[in-house]
């Protein structure tokens, strides 16, 4: 395991807003109003156009009370990094700092930036409890995702959501299934009824179908064995054997179809395959699948990350960052979750606790030996 050190710097510590460099990533991590409130216990650097893409210009940060600054700067300037994504070169980053990112879930990221010396906050890491809901940046994100996702697969589909009753005759409403009732999901689901369009939903977790239910879609329960209820509200992975089974019991549900949003998942692991080559050749031509869980290998074996792959007519689609084309407001929320994770973290003079006894920064810190000589209080 490494050892990570925080440099010992003086309180208020240097907080960082990095400009996102992943290509397509036009999201920011701390915006102007979030800028305002974390200024009151910390000093804020905001790289040069950090916000540009999602909307906030750097005269928005200034008023806020950051100072724009450089990236050499706020590499060699900041005690604390805060951005959407990992560095794709963590060696530029400051020995003895510590980053607030996305990446957690990936322990190779973590541990690169632990042998630059860099503690990797995680922010994957947080857990799903009611004392972190306003840290939980995969819940904000996923609800954005979950409604991009049937906005996306409307503009693809060659039919109509909502019913229409024109002059020229009757528009029958478009048929959509959400496999996964997780936070996407249900966003999906709530979209789509929104929209007007027949709607069902499918999870493993039996405990979905009220919230299913709650939001006026049908449940779809295929009549094979297919509950997988794992820990902390997350489904547990099913054998080869139920998984081929629940796909050929989905199938005929799924022929019925227009729309499929799927974000079927489990923690860690290659998302469940739902949808194979024979379903789409069940599918009506024109149909469409949003998946989801296309970086984590996709709910359908036709998935291809961040393309659109066309099989007998159907199409599918695997975005992996749909939050970034509603730059504006995944920002804001992103934002305001890692606001609340710094107003965690960071006392009212600007110093930084680490203290392995709370539960958020244990995950947070997620096994790495972090030694803080940061500013802490006693
Ligand atoms: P996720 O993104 O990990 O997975 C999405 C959904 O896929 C889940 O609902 C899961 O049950 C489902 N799934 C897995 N395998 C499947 C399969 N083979 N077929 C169909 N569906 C399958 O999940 P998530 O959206 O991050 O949420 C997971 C859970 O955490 C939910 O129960 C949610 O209510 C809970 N949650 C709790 C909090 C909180 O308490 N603060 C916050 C967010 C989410």
């Amino acid at each position: 395991m490494n050892s990570v050190a925080i440099a010992e710097t003086t309180a208020p510590i240097m907080v960082g807003v990095v400009r996102e460099a992943a290509p397509g990533e036009r999201r920011v991590a701390l915006t102007p109003t979030d800028v305002k409130r974390v200024a009151t216990r910390t000093r804020v650097l905001v790289e040069q156009g950090a916000g540009e893409s999602a909307g906030y210009s750097d005269a928005h940060y200034v008023e806020a009370g950051a100072r724009i600054v450089d990236a050499a700067q706020i590499r060699t300037q900041a005690d604390l990094l805060l951005a959407v994504r990992p560095p794709a070169q963590p060696q530029v980053l400051r020995r003895g700092s510590a980053l607030i990112s996305l990446g957690g879930r990936d322990a190779a990221i973590t541990e690169v930036l632990a042998a630059r010396g860099v503690l990797h906050l995680g922010l994957e890491r947080i857990p799903r409890t009611t004392r972190a809901q306003s840290m939980d940046v995969l819940s904000s994100q996923a609800s954005i995702s979950g409604y991009a996702s049937v906005i996306e697969g409307a503009r693809l589909l060659d039919v109509l959501l909502p019913m229409l009753t024109t002059a020229a005759g009757i528009v029958r409403p478009a048929k959509m299934i959400a496999l996964g009732a997780g936070v996407a999901g249900l966003q999906a689901i709530a979209t789509a009824r929104r929209l007007g369009a027949v709607v069902h939903g499918f999870d493993v977790r039996e405990a979905a179908r009220e919230q299913v239910e709650s939001l006026g879609a049908r449940f779809v329960f295929p009549e094979v064995e297919v509950s997988a209820e794992g820990n902390g509200g997350y489904a547990a992975a099913q054998s080869d054997a139920q998984q081929e089974q629940l796909r050929r019991a989905l199938a005929a549900q799924i022929a019925q179809m227009q729309l499929v949003i799927s974000s079927a998942q489990i923690p860690g692991k290659r998302a469940p395959i739902l949808i194979d080559k024979q379903t789409v050749h069940g599918m009506a031509p024109g149909s469409v699948i949003v998946d989801l869980a296309a970086e984590s290998g996709g709910n359908s074996s036709l998935t291809r990350a961040d393309e659109i792959v066309e099989e007998n007519g159907v199409r599918i689609y695997g975005p992996t960052n749909l939050p970034s084309l509603m730059a504006t407001d995944a920002s804001r929320l992103f934002s305001a979750n890692v606001r609340a994770l710094l107003e965690h973290l960071v006392d009212a003079e600007g110093r930084l606790h680490l203290d392995p006894a709370d539960n958020i920064t244990s995950a947070l810190v997620g096994g790495q030996a972090a030694t803080p000589t940061f500013p802490l209080a006693a």
